[in-house]
């Protein structure tokens, strides 16, 4: 973790700012080990402080770099600023995505004349994207426990339980086995409403025949996991096995291009050119993929829009879609490490359509 302020500051270098401003809590975990909920960080050349107010004084003698100088504020921490900063008239750098303008307007009337204000964008985030070995390790165990618990929970079956039982059942099962948490709400997506994408899981039992989407994740030491299967509760019929194999081999051909080096545009047209070429492009709305580690979606995309590049130590997920309005979907999902000349699949669950009645 202490290494990761030195890292910062390389890339503060290329920034006008002399002083850095962390207030996004996943960006403060990842430079500095707080977990808690309320903290703000001052990173600059000579500057590491931490600021959090009485509720979380014992808990950053425990977690923060002892590097830090702490500074206990009441539990509006932007107020003891003026006296935190170092001396002298300064251009203070604050996170532009993660700031309210409220927060901004604040800023402005707290400091005055101590600091001008200078808006940088993504700067931790470029860090976060490139895991150090530790980081890949955690997503691992994330990924082989939310694994077992898919497993386990295919055992039951399907038909006859609700979207919500499913849900609930392998959240349970995924904490019990370890994980703090799911790394977000699981999908539990039976028949027309699997054809949407991010769908909520409903007290509607799984039909024989659905095709039930199912995309779930666990959230270990602070890294999630992410998947998806689709599985079929009962003989899903011809059109649907032949689309099963579409998005199949669209998945093959995403997790092919994934190599540090390529960008994520590249890899996300090598997946979505199978689907197009089927005539079902317009049934693909969303992104090949995204980056995972403290936060559930981070960088780098993957992706018709994206700007970024994968590197070596990158975690992403491949994980082409069709969607059938009023019918069905269909979406597989792995986990991967980006490596120099491909990847690793960190997901370990079958990608054969399972039937489970
Ligand atoms: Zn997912
Ligand atoms: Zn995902």
């Amino acid at each position: 973790v202490k290494a990761r302020a030195e890292h910062l500051l390389d890339l503060l270098a290329e920034t006008e700012v002399d002083v850095m401003l962390i207030g996004e809590l996943i960006n403060i975990r990842y430079l500095t080990g707080y977990t808690g909920t309320n903290g703000l960080a001052l990173i600059g050349p000579h500057t590491r402080t931490f600021i959090t107010d009485f509720r979380y004084v014992t808990q950053v003698a425990a977690e923060v770099d002892p590097a830090y100088e702490r500074v206990r504020a009441s539990l509006d921490l932007l107020e003891v600023l003026p006296e935190a900063l170092p001396e002298g008239g300064l251009r203070l750098g604050f996170e532009e995505e993660h700031t309210s303008v409220a927060t901004h307007r604040r800023l402005l009337e707290l400091l005055g004349d101590r600091a001008e204000l200078v808006p940088v964008k993504g700067l931790v985030e470029r860090l976060r994207a490139v895991k150090e070995p530790q980081e890949v390790e955690r997503v691992r165990v994330a990924a082989t426990l939310a694994d077992a618990a898919f497993e386990r929970l295919l055992r039951d079956g399907l038909v006859g339980r609700t979207e919500r039982e499913i849900a609930i059942a392998l959240e349970h099962d995924m904490r019990e086995r370890g994980a703090e948490r799911a790394s977000f709400e699981t999908i539990v997506a039976a028949g027309p409403h699997g054809a949407l994408p991010h769908a909520t899981p409903r007290d509607e039992p799984i039909r024989h025949g659905d095709l039930v989407v199912i995309d779930w994740g666990a959230q270990c030491d602070g890294y999630c996991s992410d998947c998806t299967r689709t599985v079929a509760a009962g003989e899903p019929g011809d059109q649907a096995r032949a689309l099963y194999d579409l998005v199949l081999q669209a998945q093959l051909a995403g997790l092919d291009a994934v190599k540090a080096g390529r960008s994520g545009r590249e890899t996300d047209a090598s997946a979505r050119a199978l689907i197009d070429a089927a005539g079902e492009g317009e049934h693909f709305g969303h992104g090949l993929g995204h980056g995972v580690g403290l936060d559930i979606h981070e960088g780098p995309r993957l992706s018709q829009r994206s700007e970024d590049d994968l590197r070596a130590g990158n975690v992403v997920t491949v994980e082409p879609g069709v969607y059938l309005p009023e019918r069905f979907g269909i979406r597989i999902e792995d986990l991967v490490l980006v490596t120099d000349d491909g990847c690793e699949i960190l997901s370990s669950v079958t990608k054969r359509l399972l039937v489970i009645e």
